[in-house]
């Protein structure tokens, strides 16, 4: 029987080290890699290059929040563990908590599902509307960067061969806006890579009626995820009306690229930003904006119920 090479160290100082001095591959929650590599049923993954399992390492965990009030996340948490702490800002949390079912939840880490660097991963959509950065570090010392800049193109992200990240930082939260959305479609509750998924957040100026913010992400929606500062700039400093809403939907269809389904994505994108544009206007007393099913996004019947037992995929 064929062996997988394995390092597993016991500190991050060690993980570096070896980084450092050998080319392996980090393993966190193997969700991805075991995937990525399986052979068939019964047969050993098969690895090009030796493994390093870090998914033990204490560096890697915990969730805080820092002095300048910035959520702070281990790159090793898992999307239980961050989708169960109201640390964690609510976009994330949704995001979390609809990824797969619940054993991948219990394994799969944030850093993985960043790195893997796929358009329909769960957690860059609101990684990016609240410009989150991850923190990286080799025996060189430590860097920052923004998640939407680490995120290079389909598949790739700015890591060096000795470079792990240990650390995801979140700046902003739903209390620096009014009103909050997120909505994926999947074929089911769960289980259901995204179909589409949109996250937006807004916040007036004194007024009441001028947005002195508005941001929009969106995945599945072409090679990466997509947000536009140049779009949410449209109706930054002026008032939602009709005119502004258009602007929106017409600039951010201009962004997004999807290749399969596009018109199908494209509109669910259209009336998930007019929905939640047009009910922010109104200032209704729930700040979270999502109220309605996938049939009102896309105008498709709703998903099918889940075929497995009741209660086992707690969609
Ligand atoms: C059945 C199933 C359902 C799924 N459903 C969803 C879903 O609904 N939504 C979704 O977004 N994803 C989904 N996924 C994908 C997957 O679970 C996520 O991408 C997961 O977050 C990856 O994390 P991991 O810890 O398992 O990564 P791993 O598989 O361990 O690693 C993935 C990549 O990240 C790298 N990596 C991990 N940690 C670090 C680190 N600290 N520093 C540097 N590199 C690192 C690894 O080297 C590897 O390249 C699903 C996968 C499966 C198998």
């Amino acid at each position: 029987m064929e062996e997988v090479k394995c390092y597993i160290p016991k500190t991050l100082k060690e993980a570096l080290e070896i980084k450092a001095a050998h080319d392996v591959i980090p393993l966190a929650g193997g969700s991805d890699l075991m995937v990525a590599h399986k052979k068939t049923i019964g047969l050993v993954p098969e690895f090009e290059k030796p493994v390093m399992i870090i998914r033990n390492l204490s560096e890697l965990k915990g969730i805080s929040v820092n002095d300048k009030g910035e959520c702070v996340i281990g790159a090793g948490c898992t999307a239980a563990e961050i989708a169960a702490d109201e640390r964690c800002p609510w976009h994330l949390r949704q995001a979390a908590s609809r990824m797969g079912a619940i054993g991948l939840r219990n394994s799969a880490t944030v850093a993985g599902n960043i790195a893997n660097a796929s358009p329909k991963g769960d957690t860059p959509g609101p990684l990016y509307l609240l410009d989150a950065r991850v923190r990286i570090a080799s025996l060189r010392g430590e860097r920052e960067e923004k998640v939407s800049d680490f995120i290079v193109k389909f598949r790739e992200i700015d890591l060096k061969q000795d470079e792990l990240i240990t650390q995801i930082i979140v700046p902003l939260s739903e209390d620096d806006f009014d009103y909050i959305f997120w909505h994926k479609v999947g074929t089911r509750k769960a289980n259901a890579i995204s179909k589409i998924t949109v996250s937006q957040a807004i916040r007036f100026a004194d007024d009441g009626k001028t947005v002195a913010d508005y941001r929009l992400s969106a995945t599945a929606t072409g090679a990466m995820t997509n947000r536009s500062r140049n779009v949410e700039n449209l109706l930054i400093g002026k008032e939602i009306c009709d005119k502004t809403i258009e602007d929106v939907v017409n600039g951010f269809d201009a962004v997004i690229s999807p290749r399969a389904m596009p018109e199908f994505r494209r509109e669910a994108t259209r009336r998930m930003i007019r929905r939640f544009l047009s009910e922010a206007a109104r200032r209704p007393q729930n700040k979270v904006i999502d109220t309605y099913d996938d049939y009102h996004v896309t105008g498709q019947p709703e998903p099918r119920e889940c075929r497995h037992k009741k209660g086992a995929c707690h969609g």
